[in-house]
Formats: structure tokens, C-alpha cells, sequence
């Protein structure tokens, strides 16, 4: 999508702290963190929210989901735990229109959130 920022920096075409990155997925921090660690993982392939992803894209939600896991293993935070959070649409508070998870850690994390 041309006016997509995460399509932008899936493509190169705009600066990120990258940490990871395969054939589907992209791994990069948050600009503003709101935790010690605070990273976003997207599809590159462009999909507004949490609602585009169907039936169809079961593998690449799977390997979203696994990609936070191996990030948390490999970052050493695994024990002692983390949240992986998807705002979908304005109620969600999601800001940015191309499906991302929030890799949150460092820090214990409060619940319910605001
Ligand atoms: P959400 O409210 O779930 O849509 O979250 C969007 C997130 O994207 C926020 O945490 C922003 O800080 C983050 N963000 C926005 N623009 C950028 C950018 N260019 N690079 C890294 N993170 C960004």
C-alpha cells in the first residue's frame, strides 16, 4: 500500500531498528517504547488489521506467533515472560493500518490495560 509507514520500512523504503526479518515476516523496534522492550512484528505483505487475516493465512499467523516466541528465547526474556498484544481497530486502539504485533518486556505489565 503506497502510504503504508510499515509497508515503507518492510520494503526498505523508510529507516527502522530491524532485528529480524524472513521471507514473511519483519522484525523492528518501536519507536516510542512503552516497555524495555518493545518490538513490532509485521506480515510485509500489506493486511489493514487483524480482521484480513483469514483461514487462508493460518501459516503466516502461525509464524507470527512463533516469531515472537524465538525473539523471546533467543532476547532471554522468555522466562521471565512478556506480552504479545494486536490493537484491531479504533476501540483496539490500533493507530497504524497494517497488522502488527506488540512484543512487550523487561518490565511487569499491568492488567487489565487502559
Ligand atoms: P498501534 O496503536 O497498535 O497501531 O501501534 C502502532 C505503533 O507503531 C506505536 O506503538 C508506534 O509507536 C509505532 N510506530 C509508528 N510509527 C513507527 C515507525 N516509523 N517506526 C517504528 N514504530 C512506529
Amino acid at each position: 500500500m503506497p502510504d503504508c509507514i510499515f509497508c515503507k520500512i518492510a520494503n526498505k523504503e523508510m529507516p527502522a531498528e530491524i532485528i529480524f526479518e524472513d521471507e514473511q515476516v519483519l522484525v523492528f523496534k518501536d519507536v516510542k517504547p512503552v516497555a524495555p522492550v518493545h518490538l513490532l512484528l509485521i506480515p510485509k505483505k500489506h493486511y489493514t488489521s487483524l480482521l484480513d487475516l483469514g483461514e487462508a493465512d493460518a501459516g503466516l499467523a502461525g509464524s507470527l506467533q512463533a516469531t515472537a516466541v524465538r525473539i523471546a528465547r533467543d532476547f532471554g526474556f522468555a522466562e521471565q515472560g512478556f506480552r504479545v498484544v494486536c490493537n484491531c481497530g479504533r476501540d483496539g486502539g490500533q493507530l497504524v493500518a497494517h497488522v502488527h504485533y506488540h512484543l512487550l518486556a523487561g518490565r511487569a505489565l499491568k492488567w487489565p490495560p487502559g
